[in-house]
């Protein structure tokens, strides 16, 4: 991990506590400090300091980075603090399923901070990037902030030399759409302009496979998309649907402070 001179990471620990206390204490204060130096690191165009549990922005915002309240999976969903984004491990290797949403708990103020706080907001900063010039050849837009763009250009230069991967790249299901995810009031990443679904009509979406939107309802993981493009995509900072609890195998998205928090754990 590239450290930041700004954040020790450094928590008090009371020594009268039991060896046990200690040690919690401890391992919550080295997650804390891993995660905050991962945020630093990935967002320092837009994050100035993160001290005294308090996240500032280089634009004057401000926020509190852990409410220090428990939360269990639908909580933690709907509710979460930019600390709880941390929460579970996203899984790097190269098997497809998992047994949380790490990636998918996600506080939206402080991603309407680092991308915009509107559509009209998010818009003035999208860029234009062509999509798998060779088997695609489709104009797609994202977020130029955070290095969004440039980074699924790359994506896409890679893609592009794997013809065998055509029909999962092909007609992209979208990328900017400020709207809800469905049966929620939360905002989906693709508000952000930071997230891209390939082609829907390869791909599995938890909703729609079991047709209902209860999350709490117990879900039988399927999957078609190569794990080997997937990991093309995590090379350059983006998370994949397909690893979540509730999976959506089409739908990547802009988190290098997820993937920067696990290859430094
Ligand atoms: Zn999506």
């Amino acid at each position: 991990m590239l450290g930041n001179s700004s954040c020790s990471g450094q928590e008090n620990v009371d020594v009268n506590k039991t060896t046990s206390e200690s040690s919690l204490v401890s391992t919550q204060s080295t997650k804390h400090s891993n995660s905050i130096e991962s945020l630093l690191m990935k967002y320092y165009q837009d994050i100035d300091t993160i001290k005294n549990n308090i996240i500032v922005f280089k634009n004057g915002k401000s926020m509190r980075f852990d409410d220090n309240i428990q939360k269990n999976g639908i909580e933690l969903l709907d509710n979460p603090d930019v600390e709880d984004q941390f929460r579970f491990d996203y899984n790097l290797s190269k098997n497809a399923s998992s047994n949380t949403d790490a990636g998918r708990i996600r506080n939206e103020t402080f991603f309407k901070f680092i991308y915009g706080a509107s559509a009209a907001e998010v818009q003035k900063n999208l860029g234009t990037i062509l999509w798998c010039p060779s088997l695609v050849n489709q104009r797609i837009q994202v977020t130029k902030k955070c290095g969004v763009a440039d980074s699924l250009q790359k994506v896409s230069f890679a893609l592009d030399k794997h013809p065998e991967w055509k029909k999962y790249l092909t007609s992209v299901g979208g990328t900017f759409n400020w709207r809800k995810i469905s049966g929620t009031s939360r905002l989906s990443a693709h508000s952000f302009g930071m997230t891209i679904d390939i082609n829907i009509a390869h791909s599995n979406y938890w909703q729609w496979d079991c047709s209902c939107i209860d999350e709490r309802k117990s879900l039988q993981y399927k999957n078609s998309i190569p794990l080997e493009l997937v990991e093309i995509f995590e090379r350059y900072g983006f998370i994949w649907g397909g690893k979540w609890l509730h999976y959506d195998t089409m739908h990547f998205e802009f988190r290098p402070e997820i993937i920067d928090y696990i290859r430094n754990k």
